[in-house]
């Protein structure tokens, strides 16, 4: 009985739950907007400040956004960044750019120039939708490579305006869209190296969501009438595959919030009457230990999703007396994977209850193996190795990356995760540790190899290796072990904060170093990578510089 969801010869775990038929070869916009007709006069989307769409607003908004963008010459496969925080423009966008077969590519709006710069030049975006403030940042291409400008708000000199787009005349062209085309372009550093764009496809996205909320399901029972917090960005697959894509899916309301701010949050949950909060980590932790959260009535809340990075396991009891009517689930997520792969059944009083500390067990309609780094065998119960998933909702590869690709998805089509983890004999997945570079800043992905080579470019800088260190409220923050340039510059003035001074003026506030520690040579391998492990050992043993 223990071992019923593990083949015995190749070491395959499936889910608990029976595999379902996906209808995974529709538009995305298809399978999403299928019970428009029933539920067209429903709540889709409330702002914060109270403005609601419904299905039916939000379709034909999508609509109307796509003609526009077809006006401007958006063909399918073209590319759109959609450079936003959560707002309905966001969802309109998304939903446009897939009705015309076109591509969106979600970035963060807080991103630095060279930030945005490299993501437009990479997806070579036709089109940016922004807010008038971020304008600035936008550099024009190559000439055969420019883009143009929508803002949601009023247009500067050279843009233009959302609202007008969106009111051109014109009809929907006929696109015949096939299930492997991409629908969306998140980028993720994966398992070594820089952001790389990842294809994410309409079979892609359907059979991830189909997995999380299609069929009977106990995993993750959303309802019509569930309200769900929007609170994490949308530019980031957690939040634009769990709470928009999911949440429309079944036809439940989502709440958009711009930015976290915790008493703003809890009036809005209060107000609204959340029931479903998709959260990190800290965000669980502050619902849980936050006095603030004491003065507001929580009590609607009956499902908090924890995904993203590791949930620390000491919380059950203030969660549980916060929320007594709530579950606490876990999930673990991937962008490349699409982006779901395991989901517990929630450990507070439900029938399949489950532990706390693992991630769940592995999704309906797909494969999951651990194995051994070294030699590639599949482990059985209770054995570390990195974890692999296989199904048709992983990603189709990495954009103009064929190396990148092959080395994430073998031939055998499994996605290698990059994390180290195990299966217990509830066939619950613990993760227990990560073989890939990326460090996890309250969620957010900080990639070394790019913050290495802001810091190489520092002519003073002769070598660098940044890995992540731990943190109580972040999880993890990135820090840097720095090599001055003995022949390069005036070496006492590379100092720690000169140093952080210097990164921090060219990335998004995740990415900033919290500690430089200078030493005299990188430890690196034969071939010539560094050793990470030995770096992020060593880490305490280093005073703070004084
Ligand atoms: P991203 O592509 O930004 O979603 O990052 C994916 C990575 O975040 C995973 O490969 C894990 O390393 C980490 N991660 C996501 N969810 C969890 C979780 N529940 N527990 C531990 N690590 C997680």
């Amino acid at each position: 009985e223990k071992t019923k969801n593990l083949n015995q010869t190749t070491h395959i775990f499936k889910s608990k739950l029976p595999d379902i038929p996906i209808n995974n070869t529709i538009p995305l916009h298809t399978y999403s907007f299928q019970k428009l007709p029933q539920i067209s006069h429903r709540p889709c989307l409330i702002t914060s400040s109270g403005e609601t769409y419904t299905y039916g607003d939000t379709h034909r908004a999508s609509r109307n956004f796509a003609v526009g963008l077809f006006n401007l010459g958006i063909r399918k496969g073209d590319v759109i960044m959609i450079l936003l925080p959560n707002s309905p423009e966001f969802v309109f966008s998304f939903w446009a750019a897939s009705m015309l077969g076109a591509v969106s590519t979600p970035a963060n709006p807080s991103y630095t120039s060279p930030e945005i710069t490299k993501q437009l030049k990479a997806s070579k975006a036709k089109i940016v939708i922004t807010h008038a403030m971020h304008v600035h940042k936008l550099k024009q291409q190559e000439e055969e490579n420019t883009f143009k400008v929508i803002t949601v708000d009023n247009p500067p000199e050279n843009c233009m305006s959302f609202s007008a787009i969106s009111s051109m005349e014109g009809k929907l062209p006929e696109v015949n869209i096939d299930p492997d085309d991409m629908v969306t372009l998140p980028f993720s550093s994966g398992t070594t190296g820089l952001p790389k764009g990842v294809i994410l496809t309409h079979r892609s996205l359907i059979t991830n969501v189909a997995q999380t909320v299609d069929g009977e399901n106990p995993n993750f029972n959303m309802k019509e009438e569930d309200v769900v917090l929007c609170v994490l960005p949308l530019f980031h697959i957690y939040a634009l595959h769990c709470v928009m894509l999911c949440s429309m899916r079944v036809g439940c309301t989502v709440l958009l919030m711009e930015k976290f701010e915790m008493r703003a949050m809890l009036e809005l949950v209060e107000k609204h009457k959340v029931s479903v909060v998709m959260a990190v980590p800290p965000l669980v932790m502050a619902l849980s230990k936050n006095p603030i959260a004491e003065e507001y009535d929580l009590s609607s809340v009956r499902m908090v999703m924890s995904g993203g990075a590791p949930l620390k396991t000491n919380i059950e009891e203030a969660f549980c007396s916060r929320m007594p009517k709530a579950i606490l689930r876990q999930a673990l997520g991937m962008t490349e994977s699409g982006p779901v792969i395991t989901m517990s059944f929630g450990f507070a009083k439900h029938p399949m209850a489950s532990k706390l500390e693992p991630c769940g067990t592995v999704i309906r309609n797909a494969e999951m193996k651990i194995i051994d780094p070294l030699t590639g065998s599949s482990l059985s119960y209770n054995t570390l190795g990195e974890i692999c998933i296989r199904g048709q909702q992983i990603m189709k590869g990495y954009l103009n990356d064929e190396r990148a690709t092959a080395e994430a998805i073998d031939e055998e089509g499994w996605l290698h995760t990059g994390d180290i983890g195990y299966v217990d004999n509830d066939d619950e997945l613990f993760i227990v540790d990560r073989l890939k570079e990326i460090i996890k800043f309250k969620g957010y992905q900080v990639a070394p190899a790019e913050l290495e080579g802001l810091l190489m470019s520092h002519p003073s800088i002769e070598d660098a290796a940044v890995v992540p260190q731990k943190d109580d409220v972040a999880g993890e923050v990135p820090v840097a072990f720095v090599v001055r340039s003995s022949n390069n510059g005036d070496f006492n003035l590379v100092t720690e904060d000169a140093v952080k001074d210097f990164i921090a003026k060219q990335v998004v506030f995740y990415k900033r170093l919290h500690r430089i520690v200078f030493i005299d040579k990188i430890p690196k391998s034969a071939i010539g990578k560094i050793l990470r492990k030995e770096l992020k050992a060593k880490l305490p043993s280093y005073q703070v510089n004084p």
